[in-house]
């Protein structure tokens, strides 16, 4: 019996959710096209993704779009261009390249031996292929010596060829980049988050897996930005009775793979995650998968070890989810990525990245300060006095330290002696300190969740494979279908399906071959009702709509049509509403 996943590729394929890129070109390893009912399921879940992580909290997170293409100082600012690399490997007869860590991976599993190689470092790697004498999987030759290879896409910025810039490979650095805006929109008082959506591109060495590891995908991020001494997150309220599946750092450094469920108040309290924004996130992460149609025990949070986590992080959660074709897979990231973004930004462009923090207690600083001493300046520079004041008040820290240790600073031509500026001792009030904000980062691949959906969706039953798509997520939410095709049904079909389109639903219209045929097209991409034009329609104005799951039809008024399919979005069964509305409810066909 074919399995789920079987099933998900071939309506996948047939129906055209997305095909390899530049196929009649032999295709190129990484790329992607959606076609149009993709195209629809891809945007239906990054909607859903704005309205759970977004719009219940657009007083706090604000959605920003920067370019893809960014200045190679970005990066070097980053650390990516330094850290963001993969060993790669080499045959040293035919030359194939391959990422070692999953060639050594695959190699050991052929072998029944599970080793996890993820985070080793050269060295070990290479005890592993000469212990275990591994080879090139194509040819069998022997393979050199592993060097790192950098991902990031290199491009040019205009037509000069040291103008170097990349393609960003996480949306994340456009928000760090545009903090300064975005801190003052949001009046510089933290919690605040910044949200971004869009693509990115990793040069990934040997991408095999379909939608899973592309070279182009999308991302969803959120950088939310927090005070370190008041790292508590209001939201925590919604989320602290929350159970998740977790593998705690310690039990990660134990070999251990199976969760424990624990609620997101346990998490914080028993220091598992980092703070209450962490568990705050993780919880939002594993409903809005649950509501993708991922049950929970389907989904974990593997805390990475210390050297499996990326350089800007100090705790990461891989959230996972098992899927029948790749096994468990990564479809969010959650770092705590401290003050490293702001900070290394903050030096390699020269601009203060910070926020101001008031004092609970108010300091007093003494500072020694300086001015300059105008009678004794016009005895020695008589009408210049105006230009040696304002040269003197331009460079008083300079002066200051200068005038310390020797007797006379040079300012250019004019030349300052310790009697032309007077130094005072003051006292000063600080209310406010400054800081870098910390970074709560989840991050979430959409590409590898339109494949987790897909999955998910799929449902067997004899005589039907459909899938069983949430309708809010469904590319298409109705059909309009007249019964045969004869003018009277296609008429009033034709409007049926003209009302639904200016009222922005997604529907579609077919007359093409049997009732029952269509009935299984439409399942089949998962459309969850279909409205039928039949023989009493011309008569009595009502239409049948038939539920996908069910296959149960209720007769309704053809001007309900809209309101209908708008409630079935929003969640409601068409059963309840008929029983409410008083409609027919007809045996299923
Ligand atoms: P990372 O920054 O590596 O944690 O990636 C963040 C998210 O992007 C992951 O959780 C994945 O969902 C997704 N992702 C990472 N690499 C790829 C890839 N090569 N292809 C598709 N999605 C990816």
């Amino acid at each position: 019996m074919a399995s789920r996943a079987d099933v998900a590729n071939d309506i996948a394929n047939r129906r055209g959710f997305f095909w390899p890129s530049f196929e009649i070109y032999g295709g190129v390893g990484g790329f992607y096209d959606y076609g149009p009912l993709g195209v629809l399921l891809k945007d239906n879940i990054v909607d859903k993704w704005r309205r759970t992580f977004v719009l219940p909290y657009q007083d706090l997170i604000v959605e920003i779009e920067s370019p893809i293409i960014m200045p190679r100082v970005v990066f070097e600012a980053s650390g990516h261009l330094e850290h963001f690399t993969d060993f790669i490997i080499e045959c040293t007869s035919c030359g194939r390249r391959y990422r070692a860590d999953q060639l050594i991976e695959e190699e050991m599993s052929r072998r029944g031996l599970k080793v996890r190689v993820e985070g080793l470092g050269e060295d070990e790697m290479m005890r592993l292929i000469r212990e275990h004498g591994i080879r090139c999987p194509a040819c069998g030759g022997g393979l050199d010596n592993i060097r790192r290879f950098n991902l990031l896409f290199q491009t040019f910025i205009g037509p000069y060829s040291d103008n170097i810039g990349y393609l960003r490979p996480e949306t994340a650095q456009g928000m760090f980049v545009a903090f300064k805006r975005v801190a003052g929109l949001m009046g510089r008082r933290p919690p605040f988050g910044v949200a971004q959506i869009g693509k990115v591109a990793r040069n990934e060495i040997s991408p095999r897996q379909g939608l899973i590891r592309l070279r182009e995908f999308s991302q969803m991020e959120i950088e939310m930005f927090i005070d370190p001494q008041q790292p508590r997150c209001p939201l925590i309220g919604e989320a602290e009775s929350y159970e998740v599946n977790i593998v705690s750092e310690d039990m990660a450094a134990r070999g251990m793979e199976e969760p424990v469920t624990v609620t997101v108040r346990e998490a914080v309290e028993r220091g598992i995650v980092v703070n209450e924004w962490m568990g705050f996130f993780l919880a939002l992460s594993q409903k809005f998968m649950e509501e993708l149609g991922v049950p929970r025990d389907s989904q974990k949070f593997m805390a990475k070890l210390p050297h499996e986590r990326a350089h800007y992080s100090t705790q990461t959660f891989d959230h996972l989810v098992y899927t029948e074709r790749f096994g468990w897979i990564e479809v969010s990231g959650h770092a705590y990525r401290g003050d490293y973004d702001l900070r290394r930004h903050g030096v390699y462009s020269g601009e203060e990245l910070i926020l101001d923090r008031r004092l609970e207690q108010p300091r007093i600083v003494e500072e020694r300060r300086l001015y300059p001493n105008p009678g004794k300046i016009r005895e020695v520079y008589g009408d210049r006095v105006g230009e040696v004041i304002r040269r003197i008040d331009e460079n008083r820290d300079a002066l200051l330290e200068g005038l310390t240790s020797a007797d006379m600073v040079k300012l250019g031509d004019i030349t300052v002696t310790r009697d032309m500026v007077i130094v005072r001792s003051e006292k000063r009030k600080v209310e406010v300190e400054h800081y870098v904000p910390h970074v709560v980062e989840p991050s979430f691949g959409i590409d590898r969740i339109v494949y987790v959906a897909l999955e998910y969706a799929v449902r067997m039953e004899s005589g039907r494979n459909f899938l069983a798509f949430p309708p809010e997520i469904a590319p298409l939410k109705v059909a309009v279908l007249p019964i045969v095709r004869r003018d009277v049904y296609i008429g009033i079909a034709r409007d049926i399906f003209r009302s639904l389109s200016m009222a922005g639903i997604r529907a579609a219209y077919d007359d093409d071959g049997s009732i029952g045929h269509r009935y299984l097209k439409f399942d089949e991409v998962g459309t969850p009702l279909a409205i039928t034009v039949d023989e009493r329609t011309p008569r009595d104005g009502t239409v049948t709509v038939r539920d996908r799951d069910t296959r149960i039809q209720i007769r309704i008024p053809v001007d309900k049509a809209v309101d209908i399919v708008r409630a079935v979005i929003s969640g409601r069964n068409i059963v309840e509403l008929a029983r409410a509305a008083g409609y027919e409810v007809v045996a299923q066909r």
